[in-house]
């Protein structure tokens, strides 16, 4: 696999004007500072997450900054069924008509593990939530984002997904998962000149997922999520249109 690394990208203030962005895991961490930045330039977000008043506050702090006004989909991706995908898909389809960027952005850590000793049920939820619902929201949420004149899904990758590392788990599996899909569904869709499908591995980020799995190190000396947003912003906007089954580092 070659990675691409991008740590800078020169955004043009309305560079995701007139789009409509989807970013799972929107209410915290990386997702919430990619959501306000992509409003920021101009895109209208679908903020989707586990926490309802996480996702008020972010879409409350998006209108106070003058951006496009967002959606809030309130979604618990652990135990959504096809109802739930069938509403957010119609929802899109009703008010929109077309999705032009799907960040798969969610994710949970679970427990950090020998193989020997991992929980079964602990394996299939972080399996779930990490894998297989960005597999479902890819299959639901395709035909919109087919109907887009230039449409970006961005699935969110790990260091330990790319090379394995003694006790990761379940996570570690499900972020190989995650390229294997990025690179499967590429290459689907590689005659489908307005939809690209990349990548991006955040790197070490100050984020309370971070907290959780390096409880001795010191967040102050990690890049924050409003610092490695670049390469998002770049696989989001016109620029990257054409490059496509790619994986990025944002550090
Ligand atoms: P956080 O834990 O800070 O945020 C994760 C977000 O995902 C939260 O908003 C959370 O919702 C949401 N989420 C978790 N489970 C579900 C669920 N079942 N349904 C819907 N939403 C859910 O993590 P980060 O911002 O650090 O991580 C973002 C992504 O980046 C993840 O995919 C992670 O694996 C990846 N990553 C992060 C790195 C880092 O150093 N931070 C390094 C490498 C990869 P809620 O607000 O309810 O908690």
């Amino acid at each position: 696999m070659h990675i691409q690394k991008m740590t800078q990208y020169d955004a043009a203030p309305d560079l995701l004007a007139d789009r409509i962005i989807m970013v799972t895991g929107a209410g915290a961490g990386i997702g919430r500072a990619l959501a306000k930045e992509a409003a920021a330039r101009g895109a209208t977000v679908i903020l989707l997450g586990r926490t309802q008043s996480r996702l008020e506050s972010v879409y409350d702090e998006i209108c106070a900054a003058g951006g496009a006004t967002p959606a809030i989909f309130p979604l618990n991706l652990e135990r959504a069924v096809g109802d739930d995908y069938d509403r957010l898909s119609g929802a899109i389809e009703s008010q929109w008509g077309r999705l032009d960027g799907l960040v798969h952005n969610a994710g949970i850590l679970g427990a950090r593990t020998p193989i020997e000793h991992h929980d079964v049920g602990d394996w299939q939820r972080v399996l779930h939530v990490n894998l297989t619902a960005p597999f479902i929201l890819c299959r639901c949420l395709l035909p919109l984002l087919l109907k887009s004149r230039d449409a970006s899904i961005v699935f969110t990758s790990s260091g330990v997904g790319r090379g394995g590392k003694a006790y990761w788990g379940a996570y570690a599996v499900s972020k190989f998962g995650i390229e294997g899909l990025n690179q499967v569904l590429a290459d689907e869709l590689e005659n489908k000149p307005n939809i690209r499908v990349n990548a991006v591995n955040p790197g070490a980020t100050r984020t309370s997922m971070r907290a959780a799995a390096y409880p001795g190190e010191d967040p102050a000396r990690l890049k924050t999520p409003e610092e490695i947003l670049g390469v998002y912003l770049y696989l989001l906007g016109p620029g990257s249109r054409g490059v496509t089954g790619q994986s990025f580092d944002a550090q």
